[in-house]
């Protein structure tokens, strides 16, 4: 059941320096090995761009559990292990006439790693991933079952977003909805100037909508919308026709073909456009879950922002474009709504997501970071936790109003610290 490894994460900027992986074939046999173990982590799709999931001790994958994709009907939730990724729960869910109400731009994720971190999609009235829980089971430290479910247990909004320190999450509960069909339109070249000033209407201007940026220049390179076909009421169209040819928006008009986020790229890995209607689970995400990067060539930072402050802090990223943009490969802005899980990116405020996808440049990226930080510093950014980020903990300490309580109830859960890790030591505990 166990190897020896010498593995990386998808972007290949973290070696995992765990000696041992694991990969049990029941909850089990999960089980035996978290009671058994001194330091133990779950590791998920090996989306992060940093060292969460890493441990000095087992590396324990669940990709060999089976995903048990179970819907309640009634209570609209689903049940699946802790290894399943968004790409098979989507499918199952559309085949089976249900919907979740957003997912990642990539398909590809685990559901337990997504979140762990907050990991998020766009939508003024969508929360991220973590807001869809409405359960889950632990595998604790002592190799118990603990079942934590929203409405019963006072620990619940402490422990879906939980960086993997409370323990291993064999099962999770999600809440779902009947499916619904969306539709996905390009629109290229916005007037930066028409965005800034009416950023809530180009934001809530449809279900979810991102916007991609070098943060440079004087248009914003393009807006993806993506609307509900159905009854959904939480977002309208700006767009308009002029002169009855290619619809405009903000400045912007209506691509005539697949786009792709990166200029020059095709846009033939990405879900479908041109504003043609199809089901939730080929359109929520950019790419397709067809598409399976096995690695990737980048890296990624993002901040979460107040919804009040997004378009001061986005003045202040385009006036440090001179040093972002050389790095950069692109940035979205994306919008999430507030949620009260307490390490959640999103608690308490409506948000803004400022991202960066970046050159696989490490040092270059982490100096940039650190100018980032000292200038976003005043509109109280709060990093992805599991992208490339340089905040210091005693500032995390300050962002985060339930953060000793977090570190009360993992002290409660891990007593020993077999969950703890070189970034949990450093983020949370302040140990370098
Ligand atoms: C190409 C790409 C696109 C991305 N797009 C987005 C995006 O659109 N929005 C966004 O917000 N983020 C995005 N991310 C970031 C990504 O969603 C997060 O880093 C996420 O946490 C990765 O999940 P994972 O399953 O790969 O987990 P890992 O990276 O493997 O682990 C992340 C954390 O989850 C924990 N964990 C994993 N499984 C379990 C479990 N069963 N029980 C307990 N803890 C567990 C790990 O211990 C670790 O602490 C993207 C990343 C990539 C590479």
């Amino acid at each position: 059941m166990e190897q020896l490894v010498e593995e990386r994460n998808w972007a290949g900027n973290v070696t995992y320096r765990a000696p041992r992986m694991a990969r049990p074939r029941s909850v089990e046999e999960l089980q035996d090995l978290v009671a058994s173990a001194a330091r133990i982590r779950a590791l998920g799709s090996r989306h992060s761009f940093n060292d969460i999931a890493d441990t000095s001790g087992t590396l324990a994958t669940l990709d060999g559990l089976d995903p048990q994709i179970s819907v309640d009907a009634a209570r609209l939730t689903v049940t699946v292990s802790g290894g399943t990724r968004y790409a098979t729960l989507a499918a199952e869910l559309q085949r089976q006439g249900f919907a979740l109400h957003n997912l990642a731009s990539l398909p590809h994720i685990s559901v337990a790693g997504a979140v762990s971190t907050g990991t998020h999609g766009s939508g003024d009235s969508n929360g991220n991933l973590a807001t869809a829980v409405a359960g889950i089971e632990l595998v604790t430290a002592d190799g118990s079952i603990h079942t934590i479910r929203r409405g019963e247990s006072p620990d619940f909004d402490g422990s879906v977003v939980a960086l993997g320190a409370l323990g291993i999450v064999s099962r999770l509960t999600l809440d779902i909805e009947p499916a619904f069909d969306v539709t996905q339109t390009v629109f290229e070249n916005l007037a930066w100037d028409q965005v800034l000033d009416n950023f809530d209407g180009v934001m809530s201007s449809a279900y979810s909508v991102s916007l991609f940026t070098s943060w440079s220049g004087t248009t914003v390179d393009q807006a993806w919308l993506k609307h509900r076909t159905d009854s959904f009421t939480g977002g309208g169209s700006d767009t308009t026709t002029e002169g009855g040819s290619i619809p405009t928006f903000y400045g912007g008009t209506a691509a005539t073909g697949a786009r792709h986020p990166l200029p020059g790229v095709s846009g033939r890995n990405c879900t479908q456009q041109l504003g043609v209607s199809g089901p939730w689970s080929d359109r929520l995400a950019h790419f397709r879950a067809e598409f399976t990067p096995s690695k990737g060539e980048e890296l990624q930072s993002e901040y979460l922002i107040p919804r009040e402050h997004a378009v001061d802090a986005i003045r202040t990223l385009r006036g440090l474009s001179d040093v972002v943009t050389p790095l950069l490969m692109i940035g979205e802005i994306r919008s999430i709504a507030e949620d009260n899980l307490w390490l959640s990116p999103n608690y308490g405020r409506d948000g803004i997501g400022l991202h960066f996808t970046w050159h696989p440049d490490q040092p270059a990226v982490e100096a940039a970071l650190r100018l980032i930080d000292s200038e976003l510093a005043p509109f109280a950014a709060r990093p992805h936790w599991g992208k490339v980020f340089t905040s210091e903990p005693s500032t995390l300490a300050t962002l985060y109003p339930r953060f000793d309580d977090f570190i009360a109830l993992a002290a409660r859960f891990d007593p020993t610290g077999k969950f703890r890790n070189t970034f949990l030591e450093r983020t949370l505990y302040g140990n370098w």
